[in-house]
């Protein structure tokens, strides 16, 4: 079954690609066929994930999957949240968010810098689906006040997951995949797939 991935992103694509080809999905990113990405104005990840997949299953005729994702600090209430990419201002850099984010914390010992990192992926078989599928991820860290390593993108270099004394920006790609919570999200997906309650076989 040949799949829409709503994102521009090559790199989702190859680990999504993955993870579903035992499913006999197929997946386009929506960039290859034209498709650009609707405004994510929605209040909740899973509003915004189904807000993409929806757009593009209108615009392909095609099922579609799309993933949203961003950063929630328990100082600050939950915030970024959902507006992660743009927390500095529309045109925001990950540089200018992560600035903000410092300064946001500044007063903020230690111990009460807790924060996660959260997707959520909708799979949809048209632009109405009645029943989409949904599968969540979360990964839980702190927030750290230096930036430190060079991988990874957006708030990486000042993430500290839990259990580990380092930062996600210093970590191998692969190692990034295995705890993150889009490769979570990704694993549950396919487990939901794969208990065969939805139709997706
Ligand atoms: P999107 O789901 O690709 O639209 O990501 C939304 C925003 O959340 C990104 O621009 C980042 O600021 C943040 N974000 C989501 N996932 C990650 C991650 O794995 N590392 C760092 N930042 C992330």
């Amino acid at each position: 079954m040949r799949v829409v991935l709503a994102t521009s992103n090559p790199g989702k694509q190859r680990e999504f690609a993955a993870l579903l080809a035992p499913f006999g999905m197929e997946l386009l990113l929506q960039s290859q066929l034209g498709v650009d990405s609707p405004p994510e104005t929605g209040a909740s990840f899973a509003a915004n994930a189904l807000l993409k997949a929806a757009y593009a299953a209108q615009c392909t005729g095609l099922p579609a999957l799309a993933d949203d994702s961003g950063l929630e600090v328990d100082a600050l209430g939950g915030a970024p949240g959902v507006r992660s990419a743009r927390y500095a201002g529309e045109q925001a850099s990950d540089a200018d968010n992560n600035a903000r984010l410092l300064e946001d914390l500044q007063a903020v010992p230690d111990e009460r810098r807790g924060a996660r990192y959260r997707c959520v992926l909708a799979l949809v078989r048209g632009p109405n689906d009645p029943a989409p599928l949904f599968a969540h991820g979360e990964w839980r860290g702190r927030i750290g006040r230096s930036a430190i390593g060079t991988g990874g993108f957006g708030y990486d270099p000042y993430f500290i997951p839990e259990g580990l004394a380092v930062t996600v920006a210093q970590l191998p790609a692969e190692e990034k995949n295995r705890l993150s919570h889009r490769g979570q999200a990704l694993r549950s997906l396919a487990a939901l797939l794969a208990a065969g309650q939805e139709s997706w076989r």
